[in-house]
């Protein structure tokens, strides 16, 4: 009896700490919005090469997102970095032209939704500049979905402006599931990976279908602001601006065929129309 009640009880706890290591599995798709730092600008000029913004200052939010599917969960893009939010005030860089900043760690609201990274079962990122990889160091046991005219762009030395000069060893460490074009990454259409080259050579947008809220589409970098979607402004520093404007186009169009909700990722206002953690669309 004795040991059967023992042998019981650590059957128990092995239970209780598999509980509490994994996330219960979910039964729909979720988008969960999460806030990964702030950009502000003392000159927005570089973000059109049209001169819309010439002299005028501005902030860009800078969050990231956790997609919840029955098969696993997926992190698209990984935010300024925590280090930027143990900064109590921020960090100013380039010479105080920009000043960054994080109100909470991604680890910390992770850990609020009950998601630790060892849950995190694929990373993506919309593209390789420094404001939307700045927590991947903190998820290279995940598998890596990468592009690979990105993964060859970051591996320029030095590698060109904007990119994150600690990328290409991180990409070089973690698991990679390399790929060319789209990705369809739960192999059931519901969370797509789309190829939009133009910003960087191997930039990406996701689209996520949603039982109840529909097609989404995060937007990576295709536009920063929700005024150069409506004009189609491309900026300074893109690699290739008539890639661009393809990549527009393409998206567009599939914002029109879904009916899809389009979210620009840097904008504030569109950050702030989504649902606030533990929140999530679905
Ligand atoms: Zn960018």
């Amino acid at each position: 009896m004795h040991r059967i009640a023992s042998l019981l009880f650590t059957g128990l706890l092995a239970f209780d700490a598999m509980s509490v290591r994994a996330a219960e599995a979910v039964a729909e798709v979720r988008l969960y919005a999460i806030d990964c730092g702030l950009l502000q600008f003392k000159d927005l000029t570089p973000f059109a090469d049209t001169g819309e913004y010439d002299g005028k200052p501005g902030n860009l939010a800078a969050p990231c997102f956790l997609i919840r599917h029955p098969k696993g969960n997926l992190l698209w893009d990984t935010g300024l970095g925590d280090k930027i939010a143990a900064a109590k005030d921020g960090v100013d860089v380039e010479n105080g032209a920009l000043h960054l900043s994080q109100k909470t760690t991604l680890i910390d609201q992770l850990k609020s939704i009950g998601v630790t990274p060892a849950d995190v079962s694929y990373v993506a990122f919309s593209h390789f500049h420094f404001d939307h990889t700045g927590n991947a160091g903190e998820f290279t046991g995940s598998t890596w979905i990468v592009n690979k005219a990105e993964v060859a762009t970051a591996q320029q030395n030095p590698p060109p402006y904007g990119f994150d000069p600690g990328i290409a060893a991180l990409v070089a460490k973690a698991k990679t599931q390399p790929i060319d074009g789209d990705y369809d990454v739960f192999g059931d259409g519901s969370v797509k990976i789309l190829k939009t080259p133009g910003h960087t050579p191997g930039h990406q947008v996701l689209e996520v279908k949603l039982k109840k809220s529909g097609v989404v589409i995060l937007s990576g970098d295709l536009y920063h602001t929700l005024a150069n979607r409506q004009f189609r402004r491309v900026p300074i520093f893109n690699t290739e601006r008539a890639d661009t404007l393809a990549s527009i186009d393409r998206v567009e169009k599939i914002v029109t065929n879904t009916h899809a909700r389009f979210v620009v990722q840097h904008s504030a206002e569109d950050f702030a129309r989504l649902p606030k953690l533990p929140a999530y669309l679905n």
